[in-house]
C-alpha cells in the first residue's frame, strides 16, 4: 500500500507574511494522517516555512537545487545550505525549469544523483508537450526522460524518489488529463520502472500527476490505482483549495 503525497508548488508566489498566513491555516487543518502533505515555497521564504511546520506532518521542499556542492555560482543555493536549514526534499526537473531555464534531462540527472547520494528525497517532475501527445510519441518522451534524468539511480537508491507525471499541456493552463489519460500514462510509468527496475520497485514508487488539479477533479484522478496524489500549482496557494486536494487523497 503506498502512501499518498499532496505537494504544493507555489513558484514564485508568496512573500513572508503571505507564507506565514497559508501556512498557519495548514497547520491548523484537520488533515488526514494517512496522506503526505508537502509545500514548496520560494528560497527566501524556506527556513520560515520549516520554522512554520515544525510542529506539523508538513514537509518543506525546495523547487530547484544546484548539484555543484559550492563556487563561483551566481544566485544559486546547493544541497547543503538547504540541509542546514532543515530542508531535504527537493523539486527536480519542473517543466518551467526545463522550458524557460533551459534544464536538460543531463543537467536534471546531475542533481538527482547529487541529491539522493547526499540523502535528499526528490520529487522527480517529466511530461509530455501538447504536440508530442498529438502525435502520438508521449510514452516514448516520458520513457525517455525516465531513463535520462534518473540515470545511476539504483534499485535501493528509488526508495527516495517520487515521481510526478506532469503533461506540459495542463501546466497552469485549466486543462487537465481526463483520469482515464493519467491512468493509462500512469500505467505505462510502472511498465517502465518494472523494466528498468524491477516489479518491487515498480510497486513501491509513488507516481503523482500534475497539472491543473483543482477541488472539483482531484478526486476522480486520485480513485486510479497507479495515481498515488498529486503536485499542485494554482490550487495550493489558496489553503480551502489545497486542503480539499489533500482531502480527496485519503
Ligand atoms: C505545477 O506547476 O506543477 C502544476 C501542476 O501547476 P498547476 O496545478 O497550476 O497546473
Amino acid at each position: 500500500m503506498r502512501t499518498p503525497i499532496v505537494a504544493g508548488n507555489w513558484k514564485m508566489n508568496k512573500d513572508l507574511s503571505e507564507t506565514k498566513s497559508l501556512l498557519s491555516e495548514l497547520v491548523s487543518a484537520d488533515v488526514p494522517s494517512n496522506v503526505e502533505i508537502v509545500v514548496a515555497p520560494s528560497f527566501v521564504v524556506l527556513e520560515s516555512a520549516v520554522n512554520a511546520t515544525s510542529n506539523s506532518t508538513i514537509a518543506v521542499a525546495a523547487q530547484n537545487v544546484n548539484a555543484a556542492a559550492n563556487g563561483a555560482f551566481t544566485g544559486e543555493t546547493s544541497l547543503n545550505m538547504l540541509g542546514s536549514i532543515g530542508v531535504n526534499l527537493v523539486i527536480l526537473g519542473h517543466s518551467e525549469r526545463r522550458d524557460i531555464y533551459g534544464e536538460t534531462d543531463e543537467i536534471i540527472n546531475k542533481k538527482v544523483i547529487q541529491s539522493i547520494e547526499v540523502g535528499f528525497r526528490v520529487i522527480f517532475c517529466f511530461g509530455e508537450q501538447l504536440s508530442e501527445r498529438k502525435e502520438g510519441s508521449h510514452f516514448n518522451v516520458v520513457s525517455e526522460q525516465l531513463s535520462l534524468g534518473l540515470k545511476g539511480v539504483t534499485d535501493q537508491q528509488m526508495d527516495q524518489i517520487v515521481l510526478a507525471y506532469e503533461p506540459v499541456w495542463a501546466i497552469g493552463t485549466g486543462e487537465t488529463a481526463t483520469p482515464e489519460q493519467a491512468q493509462e500514462m500512469h500505467s505505462h510509468i510502472r511498465s517502465f520502472l518494472s523494466d528498468a527496475y524491477s516489479t518491487e520497485v515498480a510497486s513501491k514508487v509513488r507516481i503523482l500527476y500534475g497539472g491543473s488539479v483543482k477541488p472539483g477533479n482531484a478526486k476522480d484522478l486520485f480513485a486510479n490505482p497507479d495515481i498515488d496524489g498529486g503536485l499542485i500549482g494554482g490550487a495550493s496557494l489558496v489553503a480551502s483549495d489545497f486542503l480539499a486536494i489533500v482531502a480527496a487523497a485519503e
